[in-house]
């Protein structure tokens, strides 16, 4: 890309961009009473517009069918989260009965390790990012002990190499390879959360598969941010939650995806409800959990309306906009040009040193920024500035430019606000 540092060039952008009006259709925080330059869309997603009349609509039904809602109307409650499936799919690469929008994500997550951390004698090992997010750790944690390890002999967590960043995708496929009989699983994000690294999903499944165990992702940074292909990559379990990159609100609600190949394994460990039992006999209410085929087996409540309301509204914004490819089109260049931006900062590697990998290919909407001197004060004063980041401890500073919100301008904008923030940090 023959980028350039003016503001004429980013306006330029904007205006060639086939997604640039989807940003009216989002609410910005105001901060010095102006719309702020929102770039943590991996954190929380801006609010989309329609999301109050979604939510609206549910209260409605509430206010005037009461319990009858859960049956009557066009979208009764009872099956509401079928409505959600096909977008959810296109979302992560999957058949629709091979996902199901629930719960939230740690809580998807433990139940997926429930039915899929399988350790018997020799085979009981996790392989896993080292660092990954903390609830993710917790999770590998408290299952391993669950089944009677010590995490610290059952839980393999892989770092780079000395002196690097990011995972090298040979280094993860040979650590598969070398515990291969001792591994019951592979359990990885699909974009790691604090480096932006996108790990190469098609070839870990593989690699895992080869060595006998079952391979599952976390796609918190990955699901609505990259194209997801799950089902063809042959991935056993994915989990996600749908309020980063995919705007559907604090707390939101979040997905569970199980390969088809598990879609009536009847003899699967899992943890039971009864909105996950045969939908023709639930309201029997009888003895003897018979699951629904497929990831809606695996639901345990009646579903969390308010906030699947929401994600409907979020994920149809993604539907027209093109779907996850037409969203990739854009990331790609806008994050790009932050990148370039930011290089063209004049201060070197002892003040600044990007820890996102250079690959295009390699990373999402995400640019993480290691600060190596007074990180909290810039990140303080780009706060105050109207600049929406986010701060990682020790000194990270993560920057998500996301396709369906920011524009090449407020990228621009940043890079400017960025440059003065820096006098006064830098040590000279
Ligand atoms: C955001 C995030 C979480 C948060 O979990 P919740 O259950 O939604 O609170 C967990 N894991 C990863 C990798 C994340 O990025």
């Amino acid at each position: 890309m023959n980028y350039q540092n003016t503001l004429a060039y980013a306006q330029e952008q904007d205006q060639n961009d086939p997604l640039y009006h989807f940003r009216e259709r989002f609410h910005y925080p105001q901060v010095n009473k102006q719309d702020a330059i929102y770039l943590c869309g991996n954190s929380l997603g801006l609010q989309p517009k329609s999301a109050q009349m979604y939510i609206d609509n549910e209260m409605y039904k509430w206010a005037n069918f009461a319990v009858e809602g859960h049956f009557k109307g066009e979208e009764p409650w009872y099956n509401y989260h079928e409505l959600l499936a096909p977008g959810a799919a296109r979302v992560v690469g999957a058949k629709e009965k091979e996902v199901v929008i629930m719960n939230q994500l740690t809580v998807n997550l433990h139940l997926m390790l429930v039915s899929f951390y399988r350790p018997e004698s020799k085979r009981f090992k996790i392989i896993t990012e080292g660092g990954a997010f903390p609830s993710d750790q917790y999770a590998l944690e408290t299952q391993t002990k669950f089944h009677g390890y010590n995490p610290d002999e059952a839980i393999i967590e892989l770092f780079p190499r000395e002196g690097e960043r990011t995972l090298r995708t040979e280094d993860i496929l040979q650590s598969i390879q070398e515990h291969g009989e001792e591994l019951a699983l592979v359990m990885m994000g699909g974009i790691n959360y604090y480096t932006g690294q996108v790990f190469d999903m098609a070839a870990i499944t593989k690699a895992g598969h080869a060595a006998g165990a079952l391979v599952g992702f976390d796609l918190a940074h990955a699901a609505g941010n990259i194209p997801l292909h799950l089902h063809d990559w042959d991935v056993d379990f994915a989990v996600w939650c749908t309020y980063k990159y995919l705007n559907s609100g604090p707390g939101g609600t979040a997905g569970v995806y199980v390969h088809e190949r598990f879609a009536n394994d009847s003899t699967l460990p899992r943890f039971a409800g009864w909105w996950g039992h045969d939908a023709d006999e639930r309201f029997k209410m009888e003895k003897g959990f018979k699951p629904m085929e497929g990831a809606p087996g695996w639901q345990l409540s009646n579903g969390q309306i308010l906030t699947m309301s929401v994600h409907r509204a979020a994920l149809e914004l993604v539907e027209q906009a093109g779907g996850m490819e037409a969203l990739r089109t854009k990331s790609e260049k806008l994050t790009g040009y932050l990148e370039y931006l930011i290089d063209d900062v004049p201060v070197g590697e002892e003040v600044l040193e990007m820890i996102t990998p250079r690959d295009p290919q390699a990373r999402g909407s995400q640019i993480s920024i290691l600060v190596k001197q007074n990180s909290r004060m810039l990140f303080d004063k780009l706060m105050e500035a109207g600049i929406i980041v986010d701060y990682r401890e020790p000194n990270v500073i993560r920057i998500a430019p996301t396709p369906l919100y920011n524009s090449f301008e407020e990228v621009y904008r940043f890079s400017e606000i960025l440059h003065e923030c820096l006098e006064g940090v830098v040590v000279k």
